[in-house]
């Protein structure tokens, strides 16, 4: 399970959901904020959630 609660950051235009995310893992603690912020779902963090959901049995 690599999706979690929404986090993103208050000047991005995108949240991310995915712990595998590489934009979002990028984003500085101090710079995180709780849910989705009115934003979109972030592209890469989209394909992953995609990705597992083929993936699993
Ligand atoms: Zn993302």
């Amino acid at each position: 399970m690599v999706r979690t609660r929404p986090w993103h950051a208050p000047d991005d235009s995108a949240y991310h959901d995915n712990t595998e995310c590489l934009l979002g893992q990028e984003l500085p603690v101090d710079r995180r904020r709780d849910g989705e912020g009115g934003k979109r779902l972030c592209p890469l963090c989209a394909a992953l959630n995609k990705a597992e959901e083929v993936s699993r049995p």
